[in-house]
């Protein structure tokens, strides 16, 4: 019996892991050795029951008297805070999966790749804060990292049994997220609510939101590039608001390999469990004649200045990538907290990458963990200052 740990169990992709765990015969099926959550700790205790855990771990020493209540009787283990989140990740489990949000999934997840196990990836944080490190900690351990996000997912699939010397482009699609159809004059005055509406995929908050933006798409475009080691210029993104097409890869010749299903989470993940293998997934089939039309248009710049900013963090390397996402974690916290703008949002990632941007060569030997979560603490410092200074500038 195959064992499994789900970091981020309690969150959108953890709750469709679970999900497709327990449809697959729940603890008759695999024998779950670690299940993490954060606030949420009667759903985590809940999880952990049906799959019959060996320890739950909560995010915060808060939540486990609460925790050890939940569980009381059960005999699983009940732990909580950052420390035991990554410890939890050192007990011996065959596939893992990072679905912790931000740059808190790194740490249990390169402890994960040092055991050589298989990683479930859909922490995109990771590889976009530490791709060198990540991809260097795998290849020294045998692990092997499979990608969860439905982009790269997409493009593992469309690349089965590939040359990727022979590749030549590779084309994210994107929806546009909530906002795409607004005048741009309207999108500095977006609300949380309007941005959380997304078209096509339920996901958690934060993504929601990084996907009006299109901040998610551009974590994206450096996911692909430290992943499947491609240039950046050999990545494109393409506005396509069906979210049909999950993503393309160009070859040589000129042949286009497009992935194409319905927008379900469940498809990568089941992938990813499932992998080399396919089974049964329970997503919708595609009804073609239904379907009809597939559109596609090319991002506007101006509207997504994320866009051109991950083109700026590719060239820089380094520590760059940790700085942008920390200071796009923190540009996020402020908008939800209401304090700048929808459009502030990349106005705060541009100003501290500028600033820190000397620094960033540091990380270009090779990075160290403690590079990457030096920078990370350094770049939330200094966006929390930039955020502070255009509160009420709107
Ligand atoms: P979510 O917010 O729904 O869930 C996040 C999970 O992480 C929850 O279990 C939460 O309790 C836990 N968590 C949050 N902060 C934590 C911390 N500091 N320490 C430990 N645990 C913490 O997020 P999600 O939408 O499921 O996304 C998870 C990851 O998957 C993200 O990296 C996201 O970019 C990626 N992803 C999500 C989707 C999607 O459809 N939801 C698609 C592609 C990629
Ligand atoms: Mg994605």
């Amino acid at each position: 019996m195959r064992s499994i740990s789900i970091f981020g169990a309690t969150g959108s992709i953890g709750e469709q892991t679970f999900d497709l765990l327990m449809r697959a015969g729940g603890p008759e099926a695999y024998r779950t050795v670690a299940l993490t959550g954060g606030r949420n700790v009667a759903r985590l205790a809940g999880m952990a029951r049906a799959l019959r855990a060996d320890i739950a771990v909560c995010a915060d020493d808060a939540g486990l008297p609460a925790l050890r209540a939940a569980l009381a009787g059960s005999g699983i283990e009940a732990a909580a805070g950052a420390g035991a989140i990554a410890d939890a990740a050192d007990r011996p489990a065959d596939w893992l999966m990072s679905a912790i949000v931000g740059a808190a999934g790194l740490v249990p997840g390169l402890r994960a790749l040092r055991h050589g196990r298989t990683l479930a990836l859909a922490n995109k944080e990771s590889l976009v804060t530490a791709g060198p490190l990540l991809m260097a900690e795998a290849a020294a351990h045998g692990a092997r990292i499979l990608p969860v996000d439905s982009e790269h997912s997409a493009i593992f699939q469309a690349l089965n049994a590939e040359d990727i010397a022979c590749v030549e482009r590779i084309i994210l699609t994107a929806s546009g997220g909530a906002l795409r159809d607004w005048p741009m004059a309207a999108l500095a005055n977006a609300t949380v609510k309007e941005a959380m509406a997304h078209p096509n995929w339920a996901m958690g908050q934060r993504i929601t939101i990084d996907s009006a933006s299109m901040f998610n798409k551009s974590l994206e475009v450096i996911e692909t590039r430290e992943f499947f080691g491609v240039e950046p210029a050999q990545i494109e993104v393409i506005l396509h608001p069906e979210s049909l097409i999950h993503s393309m890869v160009g070859f040589r010749d000129g042949a286009i390999m497009a992935h194409m299903g319905a927008p379900d989470m469940r498809h990568s993940i089941g992938y990813a469990l499932n992998w080399p293998s396919r089974d049964h997934l329970p997503v919708a089939r595609l009804d073609l004649a239904q379907v009809a039309t597939l559109t596609f248009r090319a991002p506007d710049l101006d509207r997504y200045p994320a866009l051109r900013l991950c083109r700026e963090v590719m060239a820089q390397r380094g520590l760059a990538g940790a700085a942008f996402n920390a200071a796009k974690e923190v540009a996020l916290d402020h908008f939800l907290a209401g304090g700048i703008g929808f459009m502030q949002m990349a106005s705060v990632v541009e100003e501290t990458l500028s600033r820190l941007s000397p620094d960033f060569r540091l990380g270009n030997a090779m990075m160290t963990l403690e590079d990457v979560l030096a920078m990370d603490h350094l770049a939330r410092t200094r966006a929390g200052e930039v955020a502070a200074h255009m509160t009420g500038s709107r």
